[in-house]
């Protein structure tokens, strides 16, 4: 059992928390959100009145936020100098690499352990304990960090040091982002074709057009029960949530000098459909965006 600070309970930091409470250990739990605290506080955590609260005491902290500026402002105002010396400090949120790498030197400094570990897998990941964790972290303290991710995950994979785990999340979700894009024009195309979408669904799933985005996320209500088309694209992955992801990617590759012309397409894509009003539903709802329904 280890005493865990839990900061950021939404979509995806709710389940995290609750299969680590499946786990046998003691969760404390903070969210700006009282009424994702609820939430919390019904599936075992003990909710604590400021994020401070959770963390003074805690062997471990795990922080599942928006993206860079509130991670670097949470650890800074409320974990270091807060949390235990030499507590297990660990970031789940999507963030630029260049804060991950900052909070991790502020961390190291005042004599923590700390790790950028960006997830995939979804809310239906989180809540089942299926996520796959990329880790950017010292390589002496992978085991001690894998001990802890594992109630949550199918797999914990250390990408190398610091940033390097949201190096590997960043390309990743630029990957998602454009098959998700694809995997809905085609049902979009399918569509005109007079082909039934669960027709094509069961053919592509078995050729050469398989892909996560098609098989285990589809767009199209009605053949993956886990996916957000089926609750009317409510909860899931957030069009915002995609679009920040993209905007880091776009970011990091004029940086680096590499070309992700598909990447800037899709943050394009994701820009116009937020600006109509749809950043809050999940990303798979592109697929209303290509069928003309606004
Ligand atoms: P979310 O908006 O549902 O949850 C974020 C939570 O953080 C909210 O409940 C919010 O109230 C809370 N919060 C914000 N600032 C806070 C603060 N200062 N103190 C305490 N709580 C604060 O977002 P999410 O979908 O859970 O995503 C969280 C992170 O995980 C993001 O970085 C996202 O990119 C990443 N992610 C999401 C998914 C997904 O499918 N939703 C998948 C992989 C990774």
């Amino acid at each position: 059992m280890t005493r865990i600070a839990f900061i950021g309970l939404g979509n995806m930091g709710g389940g995290m928390a609750a299969r680590l409470v499946g786990a046998g250990h003691e969760v404390t739990a903070f969210d700006l959100s009282a009424a994702a605290l609820e939430r919390a506080e019904a599936r075992g955590c003990t909710p604590a009145a400021s994020a401070r609260d959770a963390v003074s005491g805690a062997e471990a902290v795990i922080t599942m936020l928006p993206a860079g500026p509130h991670v670097r402002a949470v650890y800074a105002a409320d974990i270091l100098g807060v949390a235990p010396v030499g507590a297990l400090l660990i970031d789940g949120s999507t963030i630029d690499v260049e804060s991950a790498r900052h909070v991790a030197g502020e961390a190291a400094a005042a004599g923590y352990v700390f790790a950028d570990a960006p997830v995939s897998g979804g809310t239906a990941g989180a809540e089942a304990g299926t996520l796959a964790f990329m880790v950017g972290c010292e390589e002496a303290a992978f085991a001690r960090i894998e001990a802890l991710l594992a109630p949550m995950a199918r797999a914990v994979l250390r990408a190398g040091d610091h940033g390097a785990g949201q190096a590997a999340k960043i390309c990743n979700n630029m990957l998602l982002g454009i098959s998700m894009i694809g995997a809905c024009e085609a049902f979009a195309l399918a569509e005109r074709l007079g082909l039934e979408a669960d027709r094509f669904f069961d053919i592509a799933s078995k050729s050469s057009g398989q892909c996560w985005s098609l098989t285990s996320y589809s767009p199209w209500p009605g053949l993956v029960e886990t996916a957000p088309s089926n609750r009317d694209y409510e909860g899931g992955f957030a069009v915002a949530m995609m679009l920040k992801d993209l905007k880091l990617a776009q970011a990091a590759a004029a940086a680096s000098g590499a070309s992700t012309p598909l990447g800037g397409q899709a943050e394009a894509l994701y820009a116009l459909w937020e600006r109509q009003g749809n950043g809050g539903r999940d990303f798979s709802s592109m697929l209303q965006f290509l069928r003309g329904e606004t």
